[in-house]
């Protein structure tokens, strides 16, 4: 669609292609103007540059590509999160994990995130809860910058580590382990849908069955984890009760449990270390 000088943003608000709330964000993004702002200038009208910059975005999301990567920006329980095409966007059914894991921390518990990409999880934990004490790990570079940045702009306090699963932290234990690793198998048809098409490759897939993260960090958990320490894992709809019986497997876990999302979906899976 052609996007014309003098249009008024509330008639474009209405003729934008997208649903409601993507115009929205659109025509706010091209004019730095929030969503307040754009309510009350409705009858304002789009300069010449401003209506070839939200040609521009148009076109962008009319491709496909996802709006938090176009607007570098999502939010994610409660708090807003720079995102990059380097880190997966953020999702509602991950806030289950920062619950489960908000009731199991205590003053000076140390909490340790396997994966951590633009550090969403981490960085509620942390400002949520600034008395424990935080690490976060990622094999990405760009990802932890990206993380590091989210976590200066909430003021979280996190040790940020270059590292493949457990390697940075040999050694170490923490009182509390908590992952969204790449769960989706490679033969997946929905990476090559939607958003994900957009997304790291490396941060959504496997590339094998969808469960090879989640065993090494199972693998992994024993020698990481104080005596009754929590493992708490986000895991694709059909993977619970899999999950579970790694866990069983490993004879090293009691209370191990799934917990459901918002959709009722088993989405988080995890058990406390045996002492
Ligand atoms: N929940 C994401 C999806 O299905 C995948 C996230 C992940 O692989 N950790 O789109």
């Amino acid at each position: 669609m052609a996007i014309e000088a003098g249009a008024t943003l509330g008639a474009l608000q209405r003729s934008l292609p997208f649903d409601a709330l993507e115009n929205r964000i659109l025509l706010g993004h091209a004019l730095g103007l929030g969503r307040v702002a754009l309510i009350t200038q409705s009858e304002r009208t789009l300069t010449a540059a401003e209506a070839a910059r939200l040609q521009a975005l148009v076109a962008r999301r009319a491709a496909g590509e996802p709006i938090a990567y176009i607007v570098g920006s999502r939010e994610f329980f409660g708090l807003a999160f720079s995102v990059t095409p380097d880190v997966l966007i953020p999702r509602p059914d991950t806030e289950l994990l920062v619950e489960l894991a908000l009731a199991r921390i205590t003053p000076g518990l140390r909490v340790l995130d396997l994966g951590t990409g633009s550090g969403a999880i981490i960085v509620a934990l942390a400002h949520t809860r600034p008395d424990a004490d935080y690490s976060a790990l990622d094999r990405s570079p760009a990802a932890l910058a990206v993380a590091a940045a989210n976590a200066a702009r909430h003021r979280a306090r996190v040790r940020f580590l270059h590292s493949d699963w457990y390697s940075a932290v040999a050694g170490e234990r923490f009182g509390l382990i908590v992952a969204n690793p790449p769960y989706i198998a490679a033969a997946d048809p929905h990476l090559s849908q939607g958003d994900l098409r957009f997304e790291p490759a490396g941060a959504l897939t496997d590339q094998q069955d969808g469960l090879s993260c989640l065993r090494a960090i199972i693998d992994g958990a024993p020698a990481h984890l104080q005596p009754d320490g929590w493992l708490l894992m986000e895991h694709g709809y059909d993977q619970a009760a899999a999950v579970r019986a790694l866990l069983a497997a490993s004879g090293r876990f009691g209370d191990i449990a799934s917990w459901q999302d918002l959709a009722g979906i088993e989405r988080v899976s995890g058990a406390r270390l045996l002492t």
